[in-house]
């Protein structure tokens, strides 16, 4: 806090796609959309005429005991864009609040339908889920979570994959195309089989298994080995734990276009249609509930949505007097202008131009980003789809870790913004995740700043012996 109040912020007046413009007129590359929100660049045509519209009718009335047309649009549009099965939508106000919707469900759901007294949740080591109570329950990341230790309810972690730092030796950085081998399923998935039979032989198993498909973000930007998120989804299913899928970050097409698998695990008729939007999808994982937030209205504006099966729904029928009904509602729920932002960028998402888009930039990205390897700080860049975190070491051969004290990444940073490229650094790790809508010219600009600044703070020389 004190450093921040001997700087001057940099104050945004105003943005137009990938560009964000301050008080003093210079221009920066939004090049992490906004922690992570935008998608189709700022000020975009149809989604600021799609709020207009909406504007001219109402902003907001309240979603308690009423429903509303876009909202109610805008839950249809998200059951046929997910393809999962998952039909009923609940909407809230950001990530954390569509996780604590989640968390409530799954409780009720397993104290309703016997499978658990004190249902307990497992999620991934390094997580997190937002920063409201019961997700920072959920979260796994010390420096966040525990000074509020004394606050949350317990809950269980496991090791997730973190190739480059492989415990186990597996696997090599430069491995981008990283797929699960035999040891990799011995070891890494062998500790989420081993949790489940341990919570099953105290004869409480878990009620919900809580994760990031694909890639953990604020974790590091931590991608999961192909096949890895099918088979622990295929654990819970086994051991009767519910998968909540937070795609608060990966959601929406961040993932990029990635290889399509078998839809082993979707009911019969129902088959993803090239390219998924969101993660689960990919590995033809349906979860019991998938939380989105940032992206849902292209990043206009705070809405979240959290989607789940007619069996979670029919747990909270009943009769009046049965109190059943799940008690949980914020003021702003379904906001009508947050919907018509949603339904806006839900079909921008879903034309020629945006798929073409994100493709070339994925591509762009990759070529790019490969010349950063070349730099004796950077020991590791992973990119899945639309996402890159780029890891900064003090040694890449030995992969020692920068003391959070020597504020690597901050010192990274604060030089991309004077080259006019913001992002925020994870600890460690440069993450990259630019709107949709940034031209070639804007990614190899990000990249390139964010390579002259690693040198401008460790100093210029190549690696050697590489
Ligand atoms: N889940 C994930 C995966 C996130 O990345 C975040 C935010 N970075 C959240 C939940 C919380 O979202 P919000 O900040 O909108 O509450």
């Amino acid at each position: 806090m004190r450093d921040w109040l001997k700087q001057e912020p940099i104050v945004i007046v105003d943005g137009q796609g990938s560009v964000l413009r301050d008080v003093h007129g210079r221009e920066y590359l939004d090049a992490n959309a906004s922690i992570w929100t935008n998608l189709h660049g700022h000020r975009h045509p149809k989604i600021n005429a799609a709020i207009h519209r909406q504007l001219q009718k109402i902003a907001h009335s309240s979603a308690l005991g009423l429903a509303n047309e876009p909202a109610s649009l805008l839950g249809e549009a998200l059951v046929q864009a997910t393809h999962l099965d998952l039909p009923k939508v609940f909407f809230s106000d950001d990530g954390s609040t569509a996780l604590e919707v989640a968390l409530k469900l799954a409780y009720e759901f397993a104290r309703r339908t016997g499978r658990s007294r004190k249902p307990r949740f497992l999620s991934l080591a390094g997580a997190y889920h937002g920063d409201t109570v019961g997700a920072v329950s959920l979260g796994h990341i010390d420096l966040f979570h525990k000074a509020y230790a004394g606050l949350l309810f317990a809950s269980d972690s496991v090791m997730a994959p973190y190739c480059y730092r492989c415990p186990f030796n597996q696997a090599k950085p430069e491995r981008t195309d990283a797929r699960l081998t035999r040891q990799c399923q011995n070891e890494c998935l062998g500790q989420v089989e081993r949790c489940f039979k341990r919570q099953k032989k105290k004869g409480q198993a878990y009620a919900a298994l809580v994760l990031e498909p694909v890639m953990q973000g604020a974790a590091g930007m931590i991608p999961q080995p192909a096949g890895w998120l099918r088979h622990v989804a295929a654990l819970a299913r086994d051991h009767g734990a519910q998968l909540i899928a937070d795609e608060v970050m990966t959601g929406f097409g961040r993932m990029g276009m990635g290889k399509i698998h078998e839809p082993q695990s979707l009911p019969h008729g129902l088959s993803p249609t090239p390219p998924p939007l969101f993660a689960c999808d990919r590995e033809g994982v349906r979860p019991n509930f998938l939380a989105v937030a940032k992206g849902l209205t292209g990043g206009y504006l705070p809405m979240a949505a959290t989607l789940t099966t007619q069996e979670v729904f029919d747990a909270f029928l009943g009769e009046y007097a049965e109190f059943k009904t799940f008690f949980h509602g914020h003021s702003f729920t379904a906001n009508q202008l947050g919907s018509a932002a949603a339904l806006a960028s839900l079909e921008l998402l879903q034309t020629q131009r945006s798929l073409h888009a994100r493709q070339t930039l994925e591509q762009v990205l990759r070529t790019e980003l490969s010349s950063l390897w070349a730099l004796p700080n950077i020991g590791d860049i992973r990119q899945e789809g639309l996402v890159a975190g780029i890891e900064l070491v003090q040694d890449w051969h030995t992969r020692q870790p920068f003391d959070l004290r020597d504020q690597a990444g901050l010192r990274v940073c604060s030089e991309m913004a004077r080259r006019g490229v913001l992002t925020r650094p994870i600890g460690n790790v440069i993450p990259l995740l630019p709107p949709y809508c940034t031209s070639q010219d804007q990614a190899v600009k990000m990249v390139r700043v964010l390579k002259r600044a690693v040198r401008a703070v460790f100093g210029t020389k190549a690696k050697q012996g590489q």
